[in-house]
């Protein structure tokens, strides 16, 4: 039998974390009580259709624009397929992402938000609206996951708080520095960016401090 040292409960079968505070367990684990769910029940048919058209669109995609030819009217020049192929396969992971176990909203709703901005930054700059995209679409994007994450924070009961606190301040604080220092100057969307993300931070560790203090022991054994 396993037993949780901070909660003080015994968890039977073989757990490897404690289902109330997901510390690891210590002790002998016993025969496991329940069947570990194999690869093709865990993947649906509906995951399974999905992929099948996510591979049929860049199949498609590819064959058009390299043995067919055809040209985006604006840009003849430009291998369209190789940008559609990259936003497929982010979807692809994005879509798996969902799926993983032990993945918290905030590091979900984060990704995701990150990928596509990614995705974004490279298509603007192929596309002509790179400058567009960097000081407008991306800073009120992230703004969005900022909020997001503060609301998370505050009414996710189960979640790790200070990963939300952390992404926030990481997102907030750290793409502005580094634009700063391009020496590119900043917009008045990256300013509003950093100030709600410091705001919201502020506003986090008076709300939830006594939380993440917790978290931090519990975690540090301090
Ligand atoms: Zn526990």
């Amino acid at each position: 039998m396993r037993k949780c040292l901070y909660c003080k409960i015994k968890v039977g079968g073989d757990l490897v974390k404690c289902p109330i505070c997901q510390s690891k367990l210590v002790g002998e684990p016993e025969e496991a009580y329940f069947p570990k769910p194999t690869d093709g029940q865990r993947r649906s048919l509906y995951y399974k259709i999905q992929l099948y058209c996510v591979w049929v669109t860049l199949i498609a995609g590819l064959s058009v624009d390299f043995l067919f030819n055809v040209k985006l009217p604006w840009y003849p020049d430009l291998h369209w397929s190789l940008l559609l192929s990259m936003w497929l396969v982010a979807f692809e992971f994005l879509i798996m992402r969902q799926f993983k176990p032990g993945t918290g909203s905030a590091r979900k709703v984060t990704s995701m938000v990150f990928i596509t901005l990614f995705m974004l930054v490279i298509t603007s700059r192929f596309l002509g609206f790179f400058d567009f995209t960097v000081y407008w679409i991306v800073p009120i994007a992230l703004i969005g996951d900022i909020i997001a994450n503060f609301v998370l924070a505050m009414i996710d009961k189960q979640g790790n708080t200070m990963s939300y606190l952390l992404t926030n301040l990481l997102v907030g604080v750290v793409p502005y520095i580094f634009i700063y220092f391009l020496g590119k100057g900043t917009n008045i969307a990256w300013i509003i960016c950093t100030i709600v993300s410091v705001i919201l931070f502020i506003g986090a560790v008076i709300f939830k401090g006594r939380t993440v203090l917790n978290e931090i022991q519990r975690r540090f054994n301090v």
